[in-house]
């Protein structure tokens, strides 16, 4: 039997493909390690934007590669982003990847774009210099959402979480984003850290090896201190590893369990961190609005 719509010659077939040459940029949202992320939007459409995070192959860790009968070969973060948009996995406050593609140079990552462009935690902070506890704890509340549904459902870790890879839109709705550093737990432990070192849990920088999960509360734990305190907890390596933790005086206060449940997640003794599970379910957590 006859296709009914065979295609008629390859080079038509190979056009098909997407292309970078399909959208036209409309800003840069930044550049980081690994490539540039511009926010974009199909040639053939006035509307719908898209956020497109260049992947560039040369610069993919030998081991990040993965390989799956259904995607072939692909850089890790790919596979953890096509992973987290099946039935079931997706998550509210998970940024959703809506397709990619490649050439010889890149890989491209197209997702939706979520929030202000550009806005994202650590903006977002500096702009909002008197967030008061209610508004953290909303802010606070759903990454943990995020991290809890990667641990528990999608036995993922992200091993990259801080402020700036949590973006947000005018209603304080947040998305974790760049999965860049993210790895499946069950080929754990690990013993690289891939992550930012000002995130990095004492455990991690000594080269230990680590699960991935102790790591991700490790890291929730600076994000909200430096939401509450508005600076770093550690200024350098050797306080990370033992340097009794500030806690300046602040102008409006934050209640004791604030205060209790960063110091639970920044503990120095990884059998005493809480994890992901007892966080969301610590008393200030569970304190409404
Ligand atoms: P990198 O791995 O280089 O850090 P990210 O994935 O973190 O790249 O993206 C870089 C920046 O681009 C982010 O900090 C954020 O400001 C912005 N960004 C990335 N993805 C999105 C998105 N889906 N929606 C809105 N902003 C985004
Ligand atoms: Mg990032
Ligand atoms: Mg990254």
């Amino acid at each position: 039997e006859p296709l009914e719509h065979p295609p008629q010659n390859i080079a038509q077939v190979v056009s098909e493909k997407k292309t970078i040459r399909d959208f036209v940029i409309i800003e840069d949202m930044g550049s980081g390690a690994y490539g540039e992320v511009k926010l974009a939007r199909y040639k053939t459409s006035r509307n719908s934007k898209v956020v497109i995070k260049y992947v560039t192959k040369k610069k993919i860790l030998v081991d990040t590669w993965i390989r799956d009968r259904r995607l072939g070969t692909t850089p890790l973060e790919i596979h953890v982003l096509d992973f987290l948009r099946r039935d079931g996995y997706r998550h509210p406050n998970i940024v959703e990847m809506i397709d990619f593609f490649e050439d010889d140079i890149n890989y491209y990552i197209e997702m939706l774009p979520h929030g202000l462009p550009g806005m994202d935690l650590f903006d977002y902070i500096e702009l909002r210099m008197g967030m008061q506890e209610n508004e953290c704890r909303h802010i606070f509340r759903q990454v943990v959402d995020a991290v809890h549904h990667l641990h528990m459902k999608a036995s993922i870790v992200h091993r990259d979480i801080k402020d700036e890879n949590v973006v947000l839109d005018g209603e304080n709705r947040v998305k974790l984003i760049d999965f860049g550093s993210a790895a499946y737990i069950r080929n754990g432990p690990f013993d690289v850290f891939v992550g930012t070192i000002d995130y990095a849990a004492p455990e991690v920088l000594q080269g230990r090896a680590y699960a991935g999960p102790e790591q991700d509360v490790w890291a929730l734990g600076i994000l909200l201190y430096t939401i509450v305190f508005k600076e770093n907890p550690f200024y350098n390596i050797d306080e990370i590893l033992d340097h009794p933790l500030r806690l300046p005086p602040l102008e409006d206060p934050y209640s004791d369990d604030c205060i209790d449940l960063v110091q639970a997640m920044l503990n120095r003794d990884v059998e005493g961190r809480l994890d992901i599970e007892m966080v969301k379910n610590h008393p200030w957590m569970l304190a409404e609005d």
